[in-house]
């Protein structure tokens, strides 16, 4: 058996395991990376970290551990906390010193006291002996040489676990290993996804499942797969010929307790059509796509129909985010042709009065 270095979570196995508890569904490979604990950071809440007094890293790994803080911030696609350097903080980073982590962890974190502050977050020093080997940071050398491990990959593991990130679960392959940063095991230059800054799409998955998106806009993960739902309502259901009449639409995340967060938010910028059919045909045609409305994720046409027609609003699939599709119920909207006066007075049809 080879031993492999591994970034370790202080009391990790009986977190997941609580996590998975609470979920009610066991985790699935592929899927979002499991919770790590149990309390969330406020949604966009800005958590400082100081370096711990007596372990501060040397500037390499300074720079290293800062980078894989403003990693989290620029790819979290959620509304996850970002992390920053201050002055003074009871978050503190340590390098070196006194390191709580498991035997073979090159990095371990603890994030008790979330939403105050976190625990700590510790590193080995470059040059501890492990069974496996010695530890060489890459950032603390000249020249990176094969089997030394990236401190920004290893920092941005460490915050996505201070975020509520466990260890993605991967394939037995791990085929999609690449799927997040947020692993058990490094892995060492050069293999795939070493020196990976960015979180992976089933990291910001699990993000955007306990944080909501920024913006409803926002796409989202496809590590997930989302129920939708689509509402249609006309301006009126009868009219007069001639006149206008305005279809609107709101597309949200369906309501549903996996969706967690992102429950029944509205999702704006996509792609709504307006599909009508004669009453009692059975064939849908395409009439247009509806514009967005300024309230987020309504979507509207106006339209000036010559006849009688049922409507409804078909939200596709699309390709590049984990939504399902949507297909509205079925609104109709009579047209009336109105006689000409003074026919009119004789007709009492409400819309030609
Ligand atoms: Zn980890």
């Amino acid at each position: 058996m080879i031993a492999l270095p591994r970034r370790f979570v202080i009391g990790g196995a009986v977190a997941a395991l609580v996590a998975s508890l609470f979920s009610g569904s066991p985790t699935l490979a592929h899927g979002p990376d499991p919770l790590i604990g149990t309390t969330p950071w406020g949604f966009d809440q800005v958590v400082g970290y100081q370096w711990m007094t007596g372990a501060t890293p040397p500037s390499w790994m300074a720079t290293a551990i800062d980078a894989g803080a403003h990693d989290i911030g620029s790819s979290k696609n959620s509304r996850a906390a970002t992390f920053t350097r201050v002055s003074t903080s009871d978050s503190q980073i340590a390098y070196g010193g006194a390191v709580p982590c498991s035997s073979y962890g090159i990095a371990c974190m603890n994030r008790t006291g979330v939403p105050d502050s976190f625990n700590g977050m510790w590193f080995r020093p470059y040059g501890w002996a492990f069974d496996w080997g010695t530890l060489r940071w890459c950032q603390g050398q000249t020249t990176p040489t094969t089997g030394c491990y990236d401190a920004e990959n290893v920092a941005l593991d460490e915050f996505g676990h201070i975020e509520m990130l466990g260890h993605h679960v991967n394939l037995d392959d791990e085929s999609d290993f690449q799927d997040a940063v947020v692993q058990f095991a490094a892995r060492s230059k050069p293999k795939a996804g070493w020196d990976e800054h960015v979180l992976g799409r089933c990291d910001v998955a699990r993000l955007q499942l306990e944080y909501a998106l920024e913006s409803s806009g926002d796409k989202v993960s496809t590590c997930l797969s989302l129920a939708t739902s689509l509402s249609v309502i006309a301006s009126s259901t009868t009219i007069d010929a001639g006149s206008s009449v305005r279809i609107t639409g709101t597309l949200k995340v369906a309501v549903a307790s996996a969706a967690r967060s992102l429950s029944g938010d509205p999702l704006s910028g996509r792609t709504i059509t307006l599909q009508r059919r004669l009453p009692g045909a059975t064939s849908w045609s395409t009439f247009g796509t509806l514009a967005g409305n300024s309230t987020a994720g309504s979507y509207g046409l106006t339209l000036t129909p010559s006849t009688t027609y049922d409507y409804r609003l078909v939200f596709t699939a699309p390709s590049g985010e984990g939504l399902l599709g949507a297909t509205s119920s079925t609104v109709r909207v009579a047209v009336i042709s109105c006689p000409t006066a003074p026919t009119r007075d004789l007709i009492r049809q409400a819309p030609c009065l």
